[in-house]
């Protein structure tokens, strides 16, 4: 974890550094961007002032000349002791005043002395002889005064022309501007702005504390921008200077400043804009762009970490699937191992299947011929009783031929004929039974398998003096079997039952097929002493018999067993309904490979 927190340190110390610098470039932007706006903005309301500033210089700039012109004026000059002229004038100069919205206008002699003034006689006798407006005047020139009082902080602007007799100046009418009007409109700008005189006294400000102070200096208790004002500034230009914007104000804040030249008057007219808002909009846009940022980084850590997560994911199933991979090569080696070892049961099952079939073959084969032995001496006498017939018919014939009788002889020999037939049928079907069959299975009809059965055992059975009883036999009756086999495994059957009926006052045989959807079922039952019941499982096991020795060798059942299974059939033993055995065989219907019960 150590090593890991350390080794994180330094990419997010770097992402900090880089996160750090960026904010800085931005703010420092946005900053630039924001004090421009507001410079501009300044310069636009700063440019409004210096209009205003003009408009309200040029009024009273203009007043006196128009004035000189009054013949009041003159009539005044000429008569200055007149008190009644004086007081018309008086008022004259009052009315003009008032609708000018100056402050005071009056009428000097050339001498300086105040003849007729708007505020009555107050002024009347005072001397203002050598004011600089009155020497301008004096001069023909439109005269200007800055008048400060130092001691009183009053300030006043006074325009004075010359009232011309002809050639002459004759006195000096005098407008003194209402500088509070002017200051009150400075006022009511949302900046600080001031107007400086050509030697950088404050003269024309909203703020009274500013009121001639002297720009570039710090005297305590004023305005501290004013300090570090420069007015070298050119327009569009500006400057930031710190300080606060009165005296009530505990910290010092920063200031857009701007200067324009006021035409004519060789002042400056300043404004002073706080830029404490553009700061705050940098701060904003940093702050938000911050966020964005983070935002913008958050989503991208998220992006980020479920990409890794998928990454993972995918890893982890890739992973997985290599583990299933190995798991089904695994289990497919199994598999195919198993496979292998059953392709080996399998071939030496059908080794061992071949090998008993071969056993069963043979088996059969030695059933079958213990059944011709046991059929020999009826075989013989079946040979034998047509071989005398035949014998006899044919010394008949021979008779008959030599008494010329031909008739009787062609009767004998068709006689011999058809026994002749009798006996190659019996032949026949010794010489099939007797053959090793190797037939597949086929559809067998039941009612031929019976046929030849019967036909081979009908010697036997006509000794034995029964004829067994067939129910439920239809022709064209089928069963998937072989016909050799199932032919074998019916002599086996019938054989028994007459073996076991042997000692039976009436022998009987009965023979029952039934068919139903799924398959046949052949019922071979007899009226002897039966199968013991604790004897029924034995009686299919190879050489289980009772019989006495020559008589029987106990492979028939067990090979009718092993056949009827190799058909896909069942053979089982019951009890008949005279108390004797019944032999069931179920086999399947030639229609499908249906299994049977
Ligand atoms: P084998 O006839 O040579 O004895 P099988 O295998 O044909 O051999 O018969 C075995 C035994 O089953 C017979 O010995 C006999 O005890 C009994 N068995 C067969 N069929 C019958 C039957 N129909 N009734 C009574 N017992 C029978």
């Amino acid at each position: 974890m150590k090593l890991r927190a350390t080794s994180l340190l330094g990419p997010v110390a770097g992402v900090v550094l880089a996160a750090v610098m960026v904010m800085g470039g931005v703010f420092v932007t946005a900053e630039r961007y924001y004090l421009n706006q507001l410079a501009e903005e300044a310069g636009a309301s700063i440019e409004l002032q210096r209009e205003n500033l003009a408009g309200w210089l040029g009024r009273f700039r203009a007043l006196p000349s128009v004035y000189s012109r009054h013949p009041a004026l003159l009539a005044a000059l000429d008569a200055p002791d007149d008190g009644a002229l004086r007081d018309r004038l008086n008022i004259l100069l009052e009315s003009w005043t008032y609708s000018t919205g100056a402050e005071e206008s009056y009428l000097l002699g050339i001498d300086g002395r105040v003849l007729a003034s708007s505020s009555g006689d107050t002024r009347a006798g005072r001397n203002m002889g050598h004011r600089p407006h009155h020497f301008e005047a004096m001069q023909g020139r439109l005269g200007r005064w800055f008048e400060v009082d130092a001691r009183t902080r009053l300030r006043g602007y006074h325009f004075s022309f010359p009232v011309w007799r002809g050639s002459e100046v004759a006195g000096v009418v005098v407008v003194t501007a209402n500088v509070g009007d002017m200051e009150d409109e400075l006022r009511l700008s949302p900046d600080e702005v001031f107007v400086t005189d050509a030697r950088g006294l404050v003269v024309l400000s909203g703020h009274p504390d500013l009121r001639l102070t002297q720009i570039g200096s710090s005297r305590d208790g004023l305005v501290v921008p004013v300090a570090g004002l420069t007015t070298d500034l050119s327009e569009g230009e500006f400057e930031l200077v710190r300080g606060r914007a009165d005296r009530s104000d505990r910290k010092e804040q920063e200031f857009v400043h701007l200067v324009r030249p006021v035409a004519t008057e060789g002042w400056m007219l300043h404004l002073l804009a706080a830029s404490a808002q553009a700061h705050t909009k940098a701060y904003v846009v940093v702050a938000l762009s911050g966020l964005i940022a983070t935002v913008i980084a958050l989503a991208g850590l998220l992006v980020g970490a479920r990409g890794r997560l998928l990454h993972d994911r995918l890893l982890a199933g890739e992973r997985e699937g290599r583990l299933l991979e190995r798991k089904v090569a695994m289990r497919t080696a199994d598999l195919s191992a198993a496979n292998q070892s059953l392709a080996r049961e399998v071939r030496d099952r059908s080794a061992a299947e071949a090998e008993l079939r071969q056993t069963q073959n043979d088996l059969v084969q030695a059933g079958k011929l213990a059944v011709l032995g046991q059929m020999s001496t009826a075989l013989s006498h079946e040979f034998n009783q047509p071989l005398t017939a035949i014998r006899s018919y044919a010394e008949n014939a021979t008779a008959f031929v030599e008494q010329g009788r031909e008739d009787r002889a062609r009767e004998n020999l068709e006689r011999i004929m058809r026994l002749t037939a009798r006996m190659a049928q019996l032949s026949r079907r010794l010489s099939n039974f007797a053959r090793k069959p190797a037939e597949g299975m086929q559809d067998v009809a039941l009612t031929d398998v019976f046929d030849e059965a019967l036909g081979l055992m009908a010697a036997r059975l006509t000794r034995a003096g029964v004829k067994p009883r067939i129910t439920g036999l239809r022709n064209g009756l089928t069963v998937r079997a072989g016909a050799i086999r199932l032919q074998h495994v019916l002599m086996n059957l019938i054989g028994n039952a007459l073996d076991a009926t042997e000692d039976t006052l009436n022998p009987a045989i009965d023979i029952d097929i039934r068919e139903d959807e799924n398959g046949v079922n052949i019922t071979v039952s007899d009226n002897g002493p039966g199968v013991p019941e604790e004897l029924r499982e034995s009686i299919f096991d190879p050489f289980f018999t009772t019989k006495e020795v020559g008589r029987g060798v106990g492979l028939g059942l067990s090979i009718s067993y092993n056949i009827i299974r190799d058909f896909g059939g069942r053979i089982r033993v019951g009890v008949s309904d005279q108390g004797g055995a019944r032999f069931c065989i179920r086999l399947a219907s030639t229609d499908e490979q249906v299994a049977v019960e």
